[in-house]
C-alpha cells in the first residue's frame, strides 16, 4: 500500500501531505480531536470507526447475527461505505443513504464493537481504509490506524484518558444520567474491554506512537500538542 508514496519523486517528499493516526479508546476525545487537526490542516478527517458502524447498521437492517462473519463479510463486501466530509462535520453513507444520525444509537454502537472483533472483517475494512488514506493528507482515528492500517504513519498519536473521565466525557455529550448512565457506562467498560483483548489487532500503542493522557488537558492543549508535533515532522523534510 505504500509503493505509491514510495515512488513519488523524490523532490515531491516536501511537498507530500502527511498521514496522521489516531488511536485510542472510547471517550479520550479522538473525534473531536481530528476532526479540529483536520480542518486546521486542510486535511481530510476519516472515522474508521463509522464503517465498522455502516456493517453494524446493515447487520441489524437483514436480521443477521453479528457473530456470523462469514454472512457479515458478504454484507461488506456487497456495500459500499462512504465517509464524506460536509460542512456540517462527516457523512457517512451505506449505498448512498446517509446513516450519519443512525449509526450513534446505541444498538448500532454495540454492534460495532462485536462486528469489529472479526478478523476476516478487520481485513477488509483495513484494505479500504488504506484506499482512502494512501495519497496522504489525512488524520484517520480508530483504534488500529498506527499499528495495521498505517504502520508507516507520519505522525501516530494515541490518545487516552482515566476511564472515569472518559465515561463521563460520553455521559455529558450524550446528556445521560441516572440509572441510564450506569448503564452506559458499564457498556462502555465493556467494549473497551473487547477492544483490548480481541485478537484481531487489539486496541494498543503503537511502540513509536505519542502517548498523550487528556485527563487533565483541555482540548485546546491537546490539538496545540499535536499540531506541534505536526510541524517538527514538516520541518525535519524540508
Ligand atoms: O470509534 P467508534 O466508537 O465509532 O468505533 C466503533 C467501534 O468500532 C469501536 O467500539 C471499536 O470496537 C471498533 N473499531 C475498531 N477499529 C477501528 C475503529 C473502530 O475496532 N479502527
Amino acid at each position: 500500500m505504500h509503493s505509491a508514496r514510495v515512488l513519488e519523486p523524490m523532490n515531491d517528499s516536501s511537498q507530500r501531505k502527511l498521514i496522521i493516526a489516531i488511536d485510542g479508546p472510547a471517550g479520550a476525545g479522538k473525534s473531536t480531536i481530528a476532526s479540529r487537526l483536520a480542518r486546521k490542516l486542510g486535511y481530510v478527517n476519516l472515522e474508521s470507526g463509522a464503517m465498522y458502524r455502516a456493517l453494524a447498521l446493515k447487520a441489524i437492517e437483514w436480521d443477521a447475527s453479528f457473530d456470523d462473519e462469514d454472512t457479515l463479510l458478504k454484507m461488506a463486501q456487497n456495500s459500499q461505505i462512504t465517509l464524506e466530509r460536509s460542512i456540517g462535520g462527516n457523512r457517512v453513507l451505506l449505498n448512498g443513504k446517509d446513516i450519519s444520525a443512525r449509526i450513534r444509537e446505541r444498538d448500532v454502537t454495540e454492534g460495532a464493537s462485536r462486528v469489529s472483533v472479526h478478523p476476516k472483517i478487520r481485513e477488509w475494512m483495513v484494505a479500504r481504509q488504506r484506499e482512502m488514506g494512501v495519497g496522504g493528507g489525512v488524520v484517520m482515528e480508530g483504534r488500529d490506524i498506527g499499528t495495521k492500517v498505517f504502520p508507516d504513519a507520519d505522525l501516530k498519536i494515541f490518545l487516552d484518558a482515566d476511564p472515569v473521565i472518559r465515561e463521563q466525557r460520553r455521559l455529558d455529550q450524550q446528556k445521560v444520567k441516572g440509572a441510564s448512565a450506569q448503564a452506559m457506562a458499564a457498556e462502555l467498560r465493556e467494549r473497551d474491554q473487547r477492544d483490548r483483548t480481541r485478537t484481531a489487532s487489539p486496541l494498543a500503542a503503537a511502540e513509536d506512537a505519542v502517548v498523550l493522557d487528556s485527563t487533565t488537558m483541555s482540548e485546546e492543549e491537546v490539538l496545540n500538542r499535536i499540531a506541534e508535533l505536526v510541524d517538527r515532522r514538516l520541518a525535519a523534510r524540508s
